[in-house]
Parts: C-alpha cells; structure tokens; sequence
C-alpha cells in the first residue's frame, strides 16, 4: 500500500483488510469495565506498534537524506568503464548525511564527523559510496573500529558520554591525529549539510574497457559554499533545534533550492602505488593534490524529499562493497573490513532481505541465489535453486585472473602496514595545521582542543594529549598544554561540554 491508496480509503481495516472497527474505542464490558481480550484490532495495533522502530544505526544513528541524479559530465572514459561514469550518462541516486556518535534523536550540531553515504541506481546494479565529510579517517584497521566507536559514546556507569575516554582512545592510537585535527577545526560543524563537502576517503580501484587498472579516490565539493559554525552557535542550535540539519534539507528541497556537488577524483596510475612515498591505501592520510590532481567527473543534484522517512531513509541500507563492473575495492583494510561489516549491520537491523525493499531494491532485474528468510517477498518461482542447473536459469562461472584484483604475496601477519619514507602519524596532521589553516583557524584550534580536554580529562591521558599535539605542531602543541594548564589553575576542568 502506497500513501495514496490509504488517502483514498473510506476507513481503516486490519492488517489482514477487513474493515477495523474503531481507532478511537477499545472494546469494553460496558463504558466503564474492563478491556476484552478478544478486541483483535487493538491487540494487533499494540503488538506491531512495540515492534514499530528498528535497531538504531550503531554508529551513524542520527541522521536523513534525498533523493536525486548524478550527472557524468566529463569524459572517463580513459579510466573505467563503469556505466555510471561515462559522459552523458544520469544516474538515479540516494544521498544520506548523518553524524556518527550521537544516538537517532540526538542534536545535528554537536561536534563530529558527518557521514556522507551516496546509493547509485545504475544500469548495471546500485553502487554505493560510503563516505564522510572528511577525506580521511580515525584508524587504519578495522580490528580497531568497534573500540573507537565505543570511546566516543557512552561510559558504562553513567550512561554519560566522556571526554576523558575519547582522549584516550585517540592518544593511544596516534594515527587518529590528523582526522582528529580535522574534528577539531572548522569542518567539525558544518553549518548545514548543504555547505560541506564529501570524500570517499578510501581509495578504490577503476578498470577501464581495456582492462587497464587504477586507483582512486573520490571528492564531491559543494556547490552551496562551505559554511561553519561557531561553537556557540552550534550549541544554542542544539538546544533550539536538535533536527536543524535535517531540517534544512528538507526545507530546501521542498522550496526548490536543490543542492548541488561537484564529484572529481584523484587518479593514481595502478604501478604508482607500489613506490609512492606513502602508504596509499592507509585511510589515515590524503594524497597531496600536487602528486594527483582533481578530475572533474560530474554532478550530484538533490531534487527529491523522502516521501516516508521510516520506509526510505531509516531503512536505507548503505554498502561500500556494493560495486559495479569498471569499479572495485582496494587493499584498503577498513575499506575491506566494511565490505563485510556494512551489510551485516543491516541484516541485523532490518532483517536478511533488506535489499528487497523499494529503496535498496536495484532498477534492474535481479537473479540471486539467496533465498527465503524472513519477510522474503520476491521470488522467482519453480525456478532452480541450485547451480550449476540443467533449468533455464542463469548462473556465473568466472575462473583465473580477478579483474577487479590486485597482486597479494607474502605470510600471513597480523601487522601495520609496512613504513615508507614519508609514513608518519603526525606528518599530514602538522601539514594541515601549518599549511592549509590561518592565524584565526588555529587560533580556534586551540581553544576548542584545549576546551575539550579542560572538560574532564585528567593524569596521564592529559599528558598524552599535550605530547600528541606537540607532535603534531610543536607551536599549536605549547598553546594548548599553556591554555589548559592556565585553565586547571582557574579551577575550569569539570565541565560537561563533550569534545
Ligand atoms: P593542498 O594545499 O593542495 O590542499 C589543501 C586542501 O585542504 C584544500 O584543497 C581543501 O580541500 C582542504 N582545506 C582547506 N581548508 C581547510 C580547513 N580549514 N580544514 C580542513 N581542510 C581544509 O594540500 P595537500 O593536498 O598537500 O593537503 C594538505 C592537507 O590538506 C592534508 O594533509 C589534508 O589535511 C588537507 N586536505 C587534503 C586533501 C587532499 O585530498 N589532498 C583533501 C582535503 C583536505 P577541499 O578542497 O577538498 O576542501
């Protein structure tokens, strides 16, 4: 049943279509007696009203999106051969935004990453790009990934999120500097989701109609301008309006202002990636613009609101091991760790056949060999459920060489990846510090990490954060250890304000 057909009924029914007797009156002995357990309509309506919401999101609970076209406006051609990025070529798609820590009814506006999740419905299958609004990330395994998001959330006593234990988390790990540099910047509180970027983060792999092999990461820069928040702002904001974000959105769409990206890539030949002077598939740094400049590939416009946000954003299953033919993954390990986990997360959450539903479901015909499961609604039939069969129905056989492959020799380890000339924690984080920010954009640094850690963390993880900065610019690292020790004095540390 669709909105329309229930505008059009006269009155309500059963899940099962009969009509409902009343959604005003339960069915009692008299006005005043007691409630029969044979009123099968209201019974119906409690049972599947405490079934009503589905597990939150673990991370990225809070969040929304629209749908639209992404347009390939420039010539690919000569780097994959995916259908979507061929020059003239529209493709539907679905955008979500969302922040990462914060649980579904949580504010917009409090300081954080924001997802950046983008579903392609393309001619030859959806394509997902699942990624944030900064262009690298906290950790670089993904054994490490549920431990990072358990620090940002909530201790188990209190139930309060802590200050003391995100610092902990990121000064034992130090590849976290440089996107905890970022978190701590400006782009921590993007004023609306219209005004900030998106990367891909990861790196992928392209393979053009030749077979030739590339590496890749993906930019989509706003059309709208960047625009930020202050801390103030967005902490009145929070108390004002916490669905500011999706909000905006919302009302922008309906009013016709369509936001709008522009998608380049960062196109690293497939040879390079074995001498480059860093590790390029380590998620924790960027590829300098200078090595790999941007290649505009086209546009993402959203025109279109969700018509139920339960049926088409909660239950949007977002997979960045969903690809399609001229697009794969790369030795990336938190791109590889996701491949599996981000399904799975949804067949908890939604149930096994979520890719069943309208909003996951691809444009084009499916001819999988999964079967049944609960809610299952599609099916082919008396068709084979078995392959090889000697039916009519359709099965893969590739054998030898992986298109979307890449070498892998050596033993087995558990190991970081190994050292190149200019791999260092600290490095793009001081570069980012020095080099891209201003007198005023570190002056707020500044404040805002020393506010942070003023706000409850304490012994040696304080320690920590000093010589972590210090690392990461020794000027920045002495202003900060100066102001939080000037605050400690004051008799500031205590506060409540998460990082
Ligand atoms: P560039 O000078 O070529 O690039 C700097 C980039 O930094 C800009 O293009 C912009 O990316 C981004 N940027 C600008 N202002 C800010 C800010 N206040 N906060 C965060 N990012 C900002 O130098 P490199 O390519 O050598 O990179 C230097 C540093 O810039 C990196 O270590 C990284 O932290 C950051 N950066 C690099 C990106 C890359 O892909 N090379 C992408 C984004 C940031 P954009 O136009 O995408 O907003």
């Amino acid at each position: 049943m669709n909105a329309r057909d229930s505008k059009q009924d006269a009155r309500s029914t059963t899940a099962s279509g009969a009509p409902a007797p009343s959604d005003r009156n339960s069915l009692t002995i008299g006005p005043d007696g007691p409630i029969l357990l044979h009123d099968v309509h209201f019974l119906e309506q409690m049972a599947h009203f405490n079934r009503e919401k589905v597990p939150e999101r673990q991370p990225h609970a809070k969040g929304s999106g629209a749908f639209g076209v992404f347009e390939t406006t420039h010539d690919l051609s000569a780097y994959t051969k995916a259908a979507l990025f061929q020059q003239g070529v529209r493709t539907e798609m679905l955008a979500r935004f969302s922040t990462v820590a914060g649980e579904a009814g949580s504010p917009d506006t409090w300081r954080d990453v924001r997802g950046f999740s983008l579903k392609f419905y393309t001619s030859e299958g959806n394509y997902d790009l699942v990624g944030n609004n900064t262009p690298v990330f906290f950790v670089r395994d993904p054994m490490k990934f549920p431990h990072f998001i358990r620090s940002q959330k909530r201790l188990p006593d209190s139930g309060l999120r802590d200050n003391h234990m995100q610092w902990d988390f990121w000064t034992l790990n130090p590849e976290t500097a440089h996107q905890v540099t970022y978190l701590m910047g400006e782009r921590g509180l993007p004023r609306t989701w219209r005004q900030m970027n998106g990367y891909g983060s990861h790196t992928y792999l392209w393979i053009n109609r030749t077979g030739e092999k590339f590496w890749v990461k993906y930019h989509f820069h706003t059309r709208q301008g960047m625009a930020f928040f202050s801390n103030a702002e967005a902490a009145a904001m929070a108390g004002n309006d916490a669905d500011f974000h999706r909000r905006d959105l919302f009302e922008a769409i309906r009013r016709g202002d369509y936001p709008s990206w522009t998608m380049s890539v960062q196109v690293m030949p497939y040879a390079d990636a074995r001498t480059y002077h860093i590790n390029p598939f380590d998620l924790t740094k960027v590829w300098p613009h200078r090595d790999y400049p941007l290649i505009e590939v086209g546009t993402m416009t959203l025109d279109r609101n969700p018509e139920n946000f339960f049926a088409e954003i909660e239950q949007a299953a977002f997979s960045p091991g969903n690809t399609v033919p001229g697009i794969g993954l790369s030795p990336d390990k938190m791109l590889l760790g996701r491949a599996f986990a981000y399904a799975d997360a949804q067949r908890n959450r939604i149930g096994a056949n979520f890719h069943q539903l309208p909003v996951n479901r691809p444009k084009v015909p499916v001819n999988t060999y999964q079967f049944d499961g609960h809610m299952a609604f599609e099916h082919r039939g008396n068709a084979p459920t078995y392959a090889p069969n000697s039916g009519e129905r359709g099965w893969s056989d590739a054998t030898g060489t992986v298109e979307d492959g890449w070498e892998a020799d050596g033993a087995m380890v558990r190991s970081a990846y190994t050292l190149r000339a200019d791999d260092d924690d600290f490095a793009q984080a001081g570069n980012l510090v020095r080099e891209v920010f201003d007198d005023r954009q570190r002056a707020a640094l500044v404040e805002q990490v020393a506010g942070s850690l003023l706000a409850g963390v304490h012994s040696e993880v304080l320690e920590r954060a000093f010589e972590y900065w210090n690392h990461i610019d020794a000027e920045v690292g002495r202003r900060i250890e100066e102001e939080v020790r000037a605050g400690t004095l004051n008799g500031i540390a205590g506060g409540a304000v998460t990082a």
